[in-house]
Parts: structure tokens; sequence; C-alpha cells
């Protein structure tokens, strides 16, 4: 292990990539020669205009996506999303139609409930979300606005495999701890949003792309920070951004295109997901993943052992490895290993040999 770091399985704030945060490190006081740390440069100046120019090609770039999509960051983190999205797209008497997959979609959908404009498309509760709803199950009100999904469940470890048909209704999801970590048809997304803890940077930026057209009219009677054109049109330079965040976020999606882009991060990270899924396949029940084989995320592993006591052994031996943060959420119990773009195979290598030695000792 290098720097006296820990492997990092937290959810988020996540592990980040070393080589990112040694660059960060080594720009710290002196950022582009400007005697200045990029923390205390104007966010009006030269230099840092550079920066966030550049994240938001890069991440269009590595999305695939072009001129009619616009990156923004947004502060307030995702949840702050979910305020917004029924703010600015439920209008005219219109429904937001959400897809409950887990804690954070039913957030989502708690929030258009506020407004008096949520309904339940489709849902995976009755099965403590163990999965994700198949596209036969999801049900378009006909007064549809929008469909909200979120496609990667942390706390739940599940995650879509497929993108739902909605036939011509506006998709928005929810990316925060899956964004960038894959290729996929974007283009049929009219909104991603991300917090950027997850996956992507520290915490701070809510990273929002979306459909140049679908935002051109945000209504003029909701407050101006919570109007999605606000950013727009001034290339999220309407206040103060969170400029250090944003140049990390930046670093990171150069980190991505210098691994060989989203189709590289895919095979990494199916590579590493295996390691995990079969060492609980391969366990003769010691351990049991919590989510349906089908909707298994390749982010968040969650996994029970089978008792309370022995899941609490398992996370001070692990910790003693130096493996860290794999107590799962409270809602579900036993354990999760994020195992987000910057977690390397050794980590997760590491993890499931320890998992086989911890199940050798205590069967
Ligand atoms: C963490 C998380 C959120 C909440 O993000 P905040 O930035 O803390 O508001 C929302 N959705 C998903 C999928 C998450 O993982």
């Amino acid at each position: 292990m290098k720097a006296n770091r820990v492997y990092n399985f937290n959810p988020g704030p996540a592990i980040l990539p070393l080589e990112v945060l040694k660059e960060a490190q080594s720009e710290l006081l002196n950022f582009n020669n400007s005697g200045m740390s990029v923390m205390e440069i104007s966010h009006r100046s030269p230099e840092y205009d550079e920066v966030h120019n550049k994240a938001k090609a890069d991440i269009k770039e590595l999305m695939g996506l072009g001129d009619d999509y616009e990156v923004l960051f947004i502060q307030g983190g995702a949840s702050t999303e979910f305020a917004m999205i029924p703010m600015n797209f439920a209008l005219d008497g219109k429904k937001g139609n959400y897809v409950l997959s887990g804690s954070f979609s039913t957030k989502a959908y708690q929030e258009a409930e506020i407004q008096g404009v949520g309904v339940v498309a489709g849902s995976s509760k009755e099965n403590n979300f163990r999965n994700i709803p198949k596209q036969d199950e999801i049900k378009l009100s006909a007064d549809a606005a929008y469909l909200h999904i979120c496609y990667n469940n942390t706390i739940y470890g599940t995650e879509y495999h497929y993108i739902p048909e909605t036939h011509g209704v506006p998709l928005i999801a929810d990316m925060s701890s899956d964004m960038l970590s894959r290729p996929l048809d974007f283009s049929r997304f009219s909104l991603i949003y991300a917090g950027v803890q997850k996956n992507l940077g520290p915490a701070g930026v809510t990273l929002v792309v979306v459909k140049k057209s679908f935002i051109e009219n945000s209504p003029e009677n909701i407050p101006t920070m919570l109007r999605y054109n606000t950013y727009s049109k001034k290339n999220s330079l309407y206040n103060t951004p969170p400029a250090f965040g944003i140049y990390m976020v930046g670093k990171v999606a150069a980190w991505i295109k210098k691994q060989g882009g989203l189709q590289a991060m895919a095979e990494k990270n199916a590579q590493k997901a295996a390691l995990l899924y079969d060492a609980i396949d391969n366990s003769n029940g010691f351990y049991k993943g919590h989510a349906d084989k089908d909707s298994r995320s390749f982010m968040n592993v969650t996994f029970r052992l089978a008792n309370e006591e022995l899941e609490a052994k398992f996370v001070a031996e692990a910790k003693k490895q130096q493996l860290c943060g794999i107590k799962g959420h409270r809602s579900v119990g036993g354990m999760r290993a994020s195992i987000y773009n910057a977690m390397p195979y050794e980590g997760v290598k590491a993890l499931a040999d320890f998992m086989l030695k911890f199940k050798e000792e205590n069967l």
C-alpha cells in the first residue's frame, strides 16, 4: 500500500485516485504559476475558466454527448436535485413519475410528493429493494411529465442493467454512485445528475448533464438558484461555484480518459465486482448477497453473514488488514463494499482473499 493509505471501501465520500490526489497536492500552493492555490483564485479568472471549461468538455467527451447537451455544476448535493426536478419539470398539472428502487429514489419521490406532483410508476419495496423493477413493471401515468429512476442504488447494492423505454416521456436518472463507471447511450436521458462525492470528486458539487432543449424554459416563479436555466445561461458561473470541487472533478475526468475512457472503466469495474460476487456465490451460503443476481451493482456489493456478531467480527478483522469502510448501511445491515472507479483491482482482490480466509476460520 502506497503512502500509508488503506483500501477505502466507503460509500461516499469515497476513494479518489491516488494520482489525482498527488497531482492536486503538487499544485496546492501554486496553481498554474499563479502563486496561489486554486481555492484562492477568482472564479472569474482565466486560470479558473480553463479548469471549469475543460472539466465540462471532458465529461461530455467521455459520455459521447454532443452540443445538444450541457454540463452544469450545482451545489446542495443530489438531495437538492430531488426538489429541483419536480419544481422545474412537473408543470401544467403534469406529474413526476418515480420508480422506487431504494432509499434515494424514495427520497426523490417524497420531494415530489411535498409539491403534490409525485406518482409511483414502479417499486421493488415489497422485495426489500433486492431488485430493479423490470420494464413491464413500470407503468407511466397518462399525465407523466418525466420518469425518474435511480440507476445505482448505493445502499441496497442494485443497479439497472437496461435503460427503461418511456415512449417519449423525458427520462431523468440519479447516477450519483455510478456516474462515469461505464458507457451507456446517455442520449436517451433528458437529465442525469450525480452528487460527485461517490465516484468523481469531493463533496460539494452536483454534476448535472442535461439536454439543452429540456431546460430552455425554466419556470420563473421559483427561486433563481433552483432554476436549471440559471446555470445553463451563465455557464454555471451565475454565483461563486464550488471551484475546488470542480477542479477535482476535472482531474478525475482527465484520469478516466487516461485509463481508456468509460469502456475501460466498465471492464475493470466488472472484473472487480466479479471477484466479490464469486466470493459470495462460492461460499456455500456463508455470505449471502442482498441483491438478486440479475440486479447486482458493479459499484456497491452488499452481503450479510449468519449473524450480527459474526458481521462485527468481520468488520473488525478486515480493518486490521487495512480494508476499511465495509460496514453496511443500517437499513440493510451486513456489509457493503463500495468499489468505485478509483478502487484498484488489488484492493478488491485483497478483500476477496480476506473473505475466503475469514470463512475458513469461522465456519
Ligand atoms: C449519496 C446519494 C444521494 C445523496 O447525495 P447527497 O449529495 O448527499 O445529497 C442521492 N442519490 C444516490 C444514488 C446516492 O448514492
